[in-house]
């Protein structure tokens, strides 16, 4: 497979709601979209990098910057093309997962569609439908988180996950528990917000019940975790810390996690992810999917991902409508707490041409 061209296509997604994190409160997403064209297909994928580096270091200038000047010059290069090689291509670049992931999944996505085969079952995957859980940002008030956490309950989502922050972790949990009752499945994610030293203060949360705790302390603190996890009784899930197989092995070994929260973009694509869930499922540590807001081109492949056989947790893949009013792809749904695995080929959805064009912003093709 050699490539002939790529588009590189931004694109401003209004949100149906701002969400907020202990990092960053979005209205829009913005959003790269990856066009790999080659003589037999097309292929499509999504960067996940944020507007700001507030998640991670990566944000979508950078991100566009090192797919233009340093991740396509190497696959440019390469004699013959596959998914499967383009990790081992770009290695020499250090870090850039969110734009590696990119690049890589849109090769994939072109090289399974050639071959008419789903990207679930390249990866393995057996699962039909994935269970489909939902995130709530940060609330203004305690009423209306409990609105929200209403209204998606009754819109059948089989898990809640609440984000939290200094300030707003005890009590709107405990709202959400007598509200809700002890039945609801629930888990939180404080996206690094909290220090060591928090560590009585959030083992007030063991008496809730939650399913877990996802990435308490800072990236590079594994050792705090491992700290953390003698005071609190809620299992550790970590989300920013597992940037690679290795990681994920490093955190296991230590006993820095019980939980781990795959996504493609933060790893570096969709076969890195692969290893991770290999990795998790040898060592007998669960696992889920985890969401960065995609659109329905992200969406598609994170479900066909889900699908493998030790993504025991609830999902964060919700519906398209929880997020956009117009999805770039039919939307995605939900049906009794669940979603189904695309079955097409490749990711196995398209964007809208119409309503890509709608709401691009800059388009740039490179070529060989
Ligand atoms: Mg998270």
């Amino acid at each position: 497979m050699k490539i002939r061209a790529v588009e590189l296509i931004r694109v401003t997604m209004p949100l149906v709601a701002p969400f907020r994190t202990s990092f960053a409160v979005e209205t829009n997403r913005d959003v790269l979209l990856v066009r790999v064209e080659t003589a037999e297909a097309q292929g499509w994928a999504e960067c996940v990098a944020m507007d700001s580096p507030l998640y991670s270091s990566e944000y979508l200038d950078g991100a566009q910057q090192v797919i233009s000047d340093h991740l396509l010059p190497r696959l440019f290069a390469a004699d013959e093309l596959s998914g499967a090689a383009v990790g081992g291509l770009l290695a020499p670049v250090r870090g850039h997962r969110m734009a590696k992931s990119a690049v890589e999944t849109a090769v994939l996505d072109a090289e399974l569609r050639a071959m008419g085969m789903p990207l679930s079952q390249y990866l393995g995957a057996t699962a039909t439908e994935v269970v489909s859980g939902v995130s709530v940002g940060i609330q203004d008030t305690v009423p209306e988180l409990l609105d929200a956490v209403e209204e998606y309950l009754d819109a059948g989502y089989a898990r809640i996950k609440l984000k939290i922050e200094p300030g707003w972790d005890l009590a709107p949990v405990a709202a959400v528990r007598e509200r809700f009752g002890e039945d609801i499945v629930l888990q939180v994610d404080a996206n690094s917000a909290y220090h060591r030293a928090d560590a009585r203060h959030l083992a007030q949360l063991d008496t809730f019940g939650l399913l877990l705790i996802e990435q308490p302390l800072a990236e590079e603190d594994l050792a705090g975790n491992v700290e953390l996890a003698k005071v609190i009784r809620t299992p550790i899930c970590l989300d920013e810390s597992i940037v690679s197989a290795q990681a994920a092995y490093e955190a296991i070994r230590t006993g820095a996690c019980a939980i781990v929260n795959i996504k493609p973009g933060r790893v570096g694509g969709y076969l890195e992810s692969r290893r991770i869930h290999d990795v998790c499922a040898a060592a007998g540590i669960p696992v889920w999917a985890g969401g960065m807001l995609e659109t329905g081109i992200g969406r598609a492949a994170n479900l066909a991902l889900a699908g493998l056989s030790n993504f025991t947790l609830p999902s964060d893949i919700s519906a398209s409508d929880r997020y956009y009013a117009q999805d770039l792809t039919e939307p995605i749904t939900m049906t009794g707490g669940r979603v189904a695995v695309p079955t097409g080929p490749g990711i196995g959805i398209d964007p809208i041409p119409e309503v890509v064009t709608e709401l691009t912003t800059a388009r740039t093709v490179i070529q060989p």
